[in-house]
């Protein structure tokens, strides 16, 4: 398989973008184009009525940090533009999405490896997407950090 167009997908954790980094590199190595997704996540943009947050707030929040997330991504990306993407929905199915849009032809995501009761509350990304794509994923451990 010769990989040319591989899709990041990130939040803004330190998992995520270490795993970009490993994607970048990886890129890089085989002079592959690359483009980074970081979904703004409908389920968190209900607010918080409790904090005084309106869910027209919420969503911008979450707009801007996407952005920002983005931003740090397209900095780690050797002076090249980097290609973004910014669906707003449920990131497991918004990543599967932009793959089959894009055509990429690998995924690279971050795993925080959540375990037990973690994991049956709030599911993994990872794993989604794992059963869903149609094409090879590679999937950066937590613990990868060298
Ligand atoms: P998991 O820990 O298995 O739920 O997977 C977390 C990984 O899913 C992160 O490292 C990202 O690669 C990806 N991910 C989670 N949320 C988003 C999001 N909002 N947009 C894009 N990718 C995401």
């Amino acid at each position: 398989m010769n990989y040319k167009k591989i899709l990041i997908a990130v939040d803004s954790s330190e998992y995520s973008l270490n795993a970009a980094q490993k994607a970048m590199d990886l890129a890089h190595q085989i002079d592959a184009t690359v483009a980074a997704v970081c979904v703004v996540d409908a389920s968190k943009a209900l607010g918080n009525f409790d904090v005084g947050l309106l869910p027209g707030e919420a969503l911008l929040a979450l707009t801007k940090e996407a952005e920002q997330t983005l931003d740090q991504v397209g900095k780690m990306y050797m002076g090249k533009d980097l290609t973004k993407f910014m669906p707003e929905g449920f990131p497991r199915e918004e990543i599967i999405h932009t793959a089959e849009q894009w055509e990429a032809d690998l995924i690279v995501m971050g795993t925080h490896g959540r375990t037990g009761l973690r994991h049956l509350l709030m599911g993994s990304v990872a794993e989604y997407v794992l059963h869903h794509s149609k094409v090879p994923l590679l999937i950066v451990p937590l613990r990868n950090t060298k």
